[in-house]
C-alpha cells in the first residue's frame, strides 16, 4: 500500500497505527493505559509560525476520519515539496555524551505532544505562565497531556531526554520551569532558535543535536516538523484535552521495544512507514 495523495487516504491512515502491536511488550506504564485501541497516529498540518509565541493549533477536537484525512492530506503535501536537506548545521547545541548519558536521546515535542496551551483562560488549567509580548502583558493558560509525568518519570530514567519545541523560548522555558522545577525530568531544552527556518516553517533537523542518529528517536505530533529524518519519528496523535487520551502509555510501549534495538531507525521506518511521505 502506497501513501499517495490519490490513494484512499483512510486507507493510509492504517499504516500509521501500529503501535498497539507493541503494546504487550510493555512490563511498565503502558499497563495503566484503559485498554482503548490507539487512535490513528497522524500530524496535525500546522507548523509554527513566525509571527506567533504560541502554537497556532485551535482547541477544536481532531479525531474525525475527515480531519484525519485532511490533516495526513496536508503532511504529504508539505513534505513531498519539501527541499533538500541542508547542509549539516555547524554548531551542536548538546554536550558531548558523557559515560553516564543515556545511550539513545528521546526527542520530545511540546505543545499538543505533551501539554496544550491557550491565551484565553480554560478551566482548571495544570499551569498558568506569564508573558510579557510585544510590551503587553499576558497570561497563557495550559493542560498537560494524560500520562506526562508518569511518562516523563520513566522515560527520564531510560533516554537522555530532550524537549525541542518549534515555540518561542520565552513562553516554553518558563512553562517547562514549571513542569521541571528541578531539571530531573528533561535533560535539555531546545526552542525555536534551534530550528532550520524553511521560510517561516520551523523543522527540527535533528543533526543539530551532534548524536549518532541511530540512537535518536523523536516524538512529534507533526510529521511536518522533523521532515528530514522521518525514519527517527513517532508521530503521535494531537492532544487538546480529552480526559481519556492514553496515547503516551502506548507510545511507551514502543520505547521499550527500542531499547533493545542497536538502530531505531529501521523499526520506526517498518512501523510507520513515513518515508513515503517524502519527495527524496
Ligand atoms: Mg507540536
Amino acid at each position: 500500500m502506497e501513501i499517495s495523495p490519490n490513494g484512499n487516504l483512510a486507507q493510509n491512515i492504517s499504516l500509521l497505527t501500529n503501535i498497539s502491536k507493541y503494546r504487550d511488550s510493555d512490563e511498565e506504564i503502558a499497563t495503566e493505559a484503559n485498554g482503548k485501541t490507539p487512535r490513528a497516529v497522524f500530524s496535525t498540518p500546522t507548523l509554527h509560525n513566525a509571527k506567533n509565541i504560541m502554537p497556532e493549533e485551535d482547541s477544536q477536537t481532531m479525531d474525525t476520519e475527515t480531519d484525519q484525512e485532511e490533516q495526513l492530506q496536508d503532511a504529504f503535501d508539505f513534505l513531498s515539496r519539501l527541499p533538500p536537506m541542508p547542509s549539516a548545521p555547524r554548531n551542536k547545541v548538546l554536550p558531548i555524551k558523557t559515560r553516564s548519558t543515556s545511550r539513545l536521546t528521546l526527542v520530545l515535542d511540546l505543545d499538543e505532544t505533551l501539554v496544550h496551551s491557550e491565551a484565553k483562560p480554560i478551566s482548571n488549567p495544570d499551569a498558568v505562565i506569564n508573558l510579557i509580548f510585544n510590551g503587553v502583558a499576558c497570561n497563557v493558560y495550559t493542560l498537560f497531556r494524560p500520562g506526562m509525568y508518569e511518562f516523563l518519570h520513566s522515560v527520564s530514567k531510560k533516554f537522555e531526554v530532550v524537549v525541542f519545541t518549534a515555540s518561542h523560548k520565552a513562553y516554553a522555558s518558563q512553562l517547562l520551569r514549571k513542569i521541571d522545577p528541578d531539571r530531573k525530568l528533561i535533560k535539555h531544552r531546545l526552542y525555536r532558535d534551534s530550528c532550520y527556518n524553511l521560510k517561516g516553517n520551523y523543522i527540527k533537523d535533528l543533526r543539530v543535536l551532534g548524536r549518532d542518529l541511530s540512537e535518536v528517536i523523536i516524538i512529534d505530533n507533526s510529521i511536518q516538523a522533523f521532515g528530514y529524518q522521518l525514519d527517527n519519528g513517532i508521530p503521535i496523535v494531537s492532544w487538546f484535552d480529552d480526559p481519556n487520551d492514553c496515547e503516551l502509555f502506548n507510545v511507551h510501549a514502543l520505547l521499550i521495544h527500542l531499547l533493545s534495538v542497536p538502530d531505531v531507525r529501521p523499526i520506526l521506518r517498518q512501523t510507520f512507514k513515513l518515508s513515503r511521505f517524502s519527495a527524496q
